[in-house]
């Protein structure tokens, strides 16, 4: 917005902020100035709002530090009760496999076929779990979020 002067006579108000509030027309013309002082507010607003921007990415940068620490937790704890079914499931095999031998039905026990096709789902996502995958798990979490680590920010 033009200062009232220059709007008067229809001329370009260019105000230079680092010499002075008025505009170059009413410094001229030594006449008091009643430019706008949109320019710098707009300005203002600008580094109001990417400090706010600012602010809200360290806080998302947080969370996604809190939850990529829950996330391997999680991780871990899942491959620890896979492990575990695993264990069990064997013991509960061999058990079996135990009772079958000592029946007298079973002469030649020592072929022990278990119904169904393939492992069962869980065993399969064991062995898809390796140590290895974790570490995987964490680098494409934490790609992304280079340059700022969340520890640093508080
Ligand atoms: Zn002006
Ligand atoms: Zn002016």
């Amino acid at each position: 917005m033009p200062c009232s002067s220059c709007h008067q006579h229809n001329r370009s108000c260019i105000v230079d902020r680092s010499k002075s509030l008025s505009c170059s027309e009413c410094i001229r013309r030594k006449v008091a100035c009643d430019v706008s002082v949109d320019p710098d507010s707009r300005f203002d607003k600008e580094v109001e709002k990417s400090r706010q921007l600012e602010e809200e990415e360290e806080n998302l940068m947080r969370e996604i530090a809190v939850l990529h620490n829950r996330l391997i937790r999680t991780h871990e704890q899942k491959r620890h009760s896979l492990r575990r079914q695993k264990e069990y499931f064997d013991r509960g095999m061999a058990d079996l496999a135990e009772e079958m031998n000592s029946g007298s039905e079973l002469s030649n026990g020592d072929v022990f076929v278990v119904e169904g096709s393939g492992e069962p789902d869980w065993v399969q996502e064991l062995n898809a779990m390796s140590p290895g995958s974790l570490e995987q798990l964490a680098v494409s979490v934490s790609q992304g979020s280079d340059g700022a680590n969340p520890q640093s920010l508080s």
